[in-house]
């Protein structure tokens, strides 16, 4: 999420953190600001807004300093205002911290700071660093750092100033990105290779668990037992076109592998060590007892999120789920009661039709539930409730890490209805969280599928259609692998629930069609096993995507089988999906389509 630069050096530094920003502008961002020495003091300025706004700002200044930090804001935790923007100070204005992350347990860290007298100034979780740093500043700024890493949890790189020391920057990450670079005439820092690249080629990659001192003369990086960690720099052999990729050829395929990441950032802050659920909502115990029925409402990717979700609220918690293009739902008299809930995707919170719907439940008195990745949008801020997805901006139109986020917070809510309403044991909610947090890792297993999936699409990429079949949840998922296939690719597919092929769309297939066949419900691997002989006969090749415990009954009658991990059967659209998104992306590159910006499509559809 978002940027982080620094630099202390013989130049003048806000340039070259201005330039950095700008550089690490494609990672999506709503504020920016820098803090800087001026005459011995730290001095922010600040913004909400494009970094334009922060150089009109910064315009009217007459500073010129060898030493700050700069960041762009992307919100997670309040709003994006200017109070909220980053670098925060603590209160003496000894320290300015930037951060790029999640701290989860900032709101226990809050209360106590603010118990000893500690003033916050903004709502953000990371102004609680700031705090910290000073609660445990004995002098010396490594070892205050060294201890509140212990009392921090969740992800982050911080850039920290302290108003002692001018000249120098102390950065340490954890889970989130950040390198130190250096030249001879000063060192850095950021987020991305890109911001130092029109500087330097040599960088070094601060470790997880590490703190760097970057100082104008040299770096030096130690453990978290405070001794120096020997390192040689690497050098850059990227363009910087390709380093904003990280090294990847496309934004999509850089967001299809950030989803274990992204998973562990929605997931990790709403559940506790021993698997219990706290979704930080205001609905009460007797609220959702009461619920008659659960309508979803949204659009594209996100409507297929709700589809699965019928699936599971259903099974899980027995209640009567409605799913709903959001499009369609506002134009079709929908019964709503009292007791109803409405839940309402959407990636940007701006989708204008979700939007709509939104209102119109809300005209007529029903509570609504959204699920968003942009803080502060419309849809978060005219919901009852709101979800965040920490999945980070998206920069690809088709949307990979947003559709997964949006999947395990509807898992969450599934399982919470459902023991809240004593549909299933205390022990049992514990056991499917525990398969929810375990989900980032076995995604892992699927994204190292690269080579085979590659292959599968070198075989597969000059089809003309091309179609996917499934039952349960499969059916859900096969219409999202359906949908990322012709968006990006502009092959013709279509999906279908396996049990309706006979009643006409049977027709389409012929001799070398291809047939994409998702079995991961084990109770339903038999029958899909009919409908793989059924398009089999009529000269289809099919491509199963089955798990280790489906395998056995499919594998033989298919052309192709490729294999997932095992897990619950509900939560099996998590791994299916990433096969799909990767099936998709190799196609679609194989055909030299413009991956990340595909014909006719836009990112956030704020028009009807
Ligand atoms: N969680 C922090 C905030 O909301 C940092 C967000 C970011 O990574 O930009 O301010």
């Amino acid at each position: 999420m978002c940027g982080i630069t620094g630099y202390t050096g013989k130049e003048n530094a806000l340039p070259i953190l201005m330039e950095g920003l700008k550089k690490l502008e494609y990672r999506g961002y709503d504020s920016a600001g820098v803090a800087i020495f001026d005459e011995g003091n730290i001095k922010v300025i600040k913004t909400r807004g494009r970094l334009t706004v922060l150089e009109d700002k910064l315009n009217g200044l007459t500073i010129s300093t060898t030493c700050g930090i700069g960041h762009t804001r992307w919100a997670t935790h309040g709003e994006p205002t200017d109070e909220n923007s980053h670098p925060h100070l603590s209160n003496n204005g000894r320290f300015a911290v930037v951060h790029n992350g999640i701290i989860e347990n900032y709101r226990e860290l809050k209360e106590k700071l603010t118990g000893k007298g500690y003033v916050f100034l903004s709502d953000t979780d990371t102004e609680v660093i700031a705090h910290l740093i000073d609660y445990y500043y004995n002098g010396d700024i490594v070892e205050a750092l060294i201890k509140v890493r212990t009392k921090i949890r969740g992800s982050y790189a911080l850039g920290i100033l302290n108003s002692e020391l001018p000249g120098e920057i102390i950065a340490a990450r954890k889970d989130s990105p950040l390198i130190a670079g250096t030249s001879e005439d000063g060192n850095f820092i950021a987020s991305d290779i890109p911001a130092i690249l029109s500087y330097t080629r040599d960088y070094y990659i601060i470790g997880d668990d590490e703190i760097a001192r970057i100082r104008p003369e040299g770096i030096e990086i130690f453990n978290s037992d405070y001794e120096l960690v020997p390192k040689s720099p690497l050098r850059v052999d990227w363009s910087v076109e390709s380093a904003e990729k990280c090294g990847y050829k496309h934004f999509m395929l850089k967001e299809i592998h950030e989803q274990p990441r992204a998973l562990i950032n929605t997931v990790s802050p709403r559940v506790s060590d021993d698997c219990g659920i706290d979704l930080e909502i205001n609905v009460t115990p007797e609220f959702l007892t009461d619920i008659n029925r659960i309508h979803i409402m949204a659009c594209g990717s996100a409507a297929h999120v709700g589809q699965v979700g019928k699936y599971i609220i259903e099974r899980l918690a027995r209640i009567p789920v409605e799913c709903d293009l959001a499009s369609e739902f506002r134009y079709r008299f929908p019964i709503l009661k009292k007791n109803d809930l409405c839940i309402v995707i959407s990636q940007s919170g701006e989708t204008a039709d979700t939007l709509a719907a939104l209102r119109e439940a809300k005209r007529r008195g029903v509570r609504v539930l959204s699920i968003v990745n942009v803080v502060g949008s419309t849809i978060a801020r005219e919901s009852d409730e709101v979800l965040y997805t920490w999945a980070g901006p998206e920069i690809a139109v088709a949307t990979t890490k947003a559709y997964s986020t949006q999947l395990s917070l509807v898992y969450l809510i599934a399982v919470h209805i459902a023991k809240t309403r004593g549909e299933i044991s205390d022990s049992d909610a514990r056991r499917l969280v525990s398969e929810i947090k375990e989900l980032p890792e076995k995604l892992n297993q699927v994204l190292a599928k690269t080579a085979e999936l590659q292959y599968l699409s070198s075989r597969f990429y000059n089809l003309r259609d091309i179609f996917f079949i499934g039952r349960g949840v499969d059916f859900a998922v096969a219409l999202e692998g359906s949908l990322k296939l012709k968006e990006i690719s502009y092959i013709r597919s279509e999906a279908y629930a396996a049990g309706e092929l006979k009643h006409g769309t049977i027709a389409l297939i012929e001799e070398g069609s291809l047939v994409i066949a998702l079995v991961t419900q084990t109770a339903l691997a038999e029958k899909m096993l009919g409908n793989i002989r059924e398009v089999k006969a009529r000269g289809a090749r099919v491509l199963t995507i089955a798990t280790q415990a489906t395998a056995e009954a499919v594998s033989e009658a298919s052309d192709y089988c490729l294999m997932l991990p095992c897990c619950y059967d509900m939560f099996t659209p998590s791994l299916t999906v990433a096969a799909l998104q990767l099936f998709a992306y190799y196609i679609a590159a194989a055909r030299g389509c413009d991956v990340d910006k595909p014909k006719n499509l836009a990112k956030s559809v704020t028009v009807e």
